[in-house]
């Protein structure tokens, strides 16, 4: 009989780029693991060096190279069950939550799917914390009480109607190559062109970069911007000013 202790799966979310913004249950669970499986959004600075035993082996699934995809993605569900059968402790480190646009679900299931115990680590995702880098804060009382969080990947595909009507703050993922396209679909859907609009770069990282207009010219503004890079739209981006100003007195 097979007396090795079962192994076990941790989906921990790394937070969004400053490795300050890892939980407490986060680093303890990498300071203490086998095996980290990251990407390219987990800062490597929090990937903890191997010791003389060669503990944790490191596994990096980032975009270089490979297949692309859902493929992709299969390699990597396969990878953490393999891992996970041989009995170690395995961190599947995340960039922000594992499951807010993190695939972390599927991940799961894979697990699940194969008998693999697994415990899932929230993080701080970027869907606050980037905004908040820069003095937005993404519900204020007065000017916006909801957020929409939509990934953009596909601009096409974005019911632009719904997302031009709803109220409050609209932030997207992954559209910082296309933030000219879906400015564009809003305003033709009715959003006015003078919303005020954020796009942050690389945020709580010393890469960060932010750049903030009316959503009419946001694309222009925010062209070459390096990602990951989220788009801000609403009455809260023009409350940074103010707040950034009362950070400055304060200081
Ligand atoms: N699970 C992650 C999101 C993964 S999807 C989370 O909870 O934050 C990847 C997208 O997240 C990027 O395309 C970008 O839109 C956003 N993102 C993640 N980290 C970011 C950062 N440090 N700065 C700006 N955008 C970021």
């Amino acid at each position: 009989m097979d007396t090795k202790a079962a192994g076990i799966v941790y989906l921990v979310g790394a937070g969004p780029g400053d490795p300050g913004l890892l939980t407490v249950r986060g680093r303890e669970l990498l300071a203490d693991c086998d095996a980290v499986v990251f990407d390219a959004l987990a800062n490597p600075a929090l990937l903890p060096a191997p010791g003389a035993d060669g503990r944790p082996e490191r596994h990096d699934v980032g975009k270089r190279g490979g297949s692309a995809g859902s493929a992709r993605q299969e390699e990597i569900n396969a990878l953490l069950v393999t891992l996970g059968r041989s009995g170690k402790r395995v961190v599947r480190l995340k960039g922000g939550d594992p499951f807010v646009f993190g695939r972390g679900g599927e991940e799961a299931f894979a697990l699940a799917d194969a008998g693999v115990p697994f415990e899932l680590v929230p993080g701080v995702s970027s869907l606050s914390a980037v905004p908040e880098s820069v003095h937005i804060p993404v519900t204020h009382r007065g000017v916006a009480s909801a957020v929409t969080a939509f990934a953009a990947n596909d601009v096409e595909s974005l019911d632009a109607a719904a997302l031009a009507r709803v109220p409050g703050t609209l932030v997207a993922f992954m559209g910082g190559a296309r933030v000219a396209q879906l400015a564009q679909r809003l305003i033709e859907n009715g959003k006015p062109a003078a919303t005020p609009a954020a796009v942050v770069s690389r945020g709580t990282t010393d890469d960060e970069q932010v750049v903030v207009a009316p959503l009419g010219a946001i694309g222009d503004v925010a062209k070459g911007l390096p990602t990951p890079a989220l788009v801000v739209i609403g009455e809260v981006v023009a409350v940074r000013a103010a707040l950034a100003l009362a950070a400055h007195a304060v200081a």
